[in-house]
């Protein structure tokens, strides 16, 4: 299961970071999930608590941000968002484009606990 390994990699990442900042915990983790990376966001929230238990993250909240997709048409040159799920120019409807935008999936931000002085 393709989630399940983003879910432990973004676990494993968090956990490093935290450790290096010596923080408590972790409160908020906050993904950016583009809509052509080809993660399916129901899945990862289904892995996600598996792959966080017992770690830093367990009691951490999960926000995902979706990334919209963008390209570049090299037909007639202009930058649109398709809404499809799929990469065509939004403006002439040519396949023959560059995705720019919406292929990552990466940690956003991450909101650490620290325990007081
Ligand atoms: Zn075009």
């Amino acid at each position: 299961m393709h989630e399940m390994a983003l879910a432990c990699e973004v676990v494993e990442q968090v956990t490093r970071l935290a450790e290096a900042e010596g923080a408590a915990g972790v409160s908020r983790v906050t993904l950016r999930l583009g809509v052509l990376s080809g993660v399916e966001r129901g899945a990862f929230e289904f892995a996600y608590p598996a792959a966080a238990e017992g770690t830093v993250l367990a009691g951490a909240e999960l926000a995902m941000e979706e990334e919209p997709a963008a390209v570049l048409c090299r037909r007639c040159g202009r930058r649109t968002e398709p809404e499809v799920p799929f990469p065509v120019c939004g403006a002439c409807g040519s396949t023959d484009v560059d995705v720019v935008a919406g292929r990552d999936f990466t940690i956003r931000s991450v909101e650490l606990e620290f325990e007081g002085p």
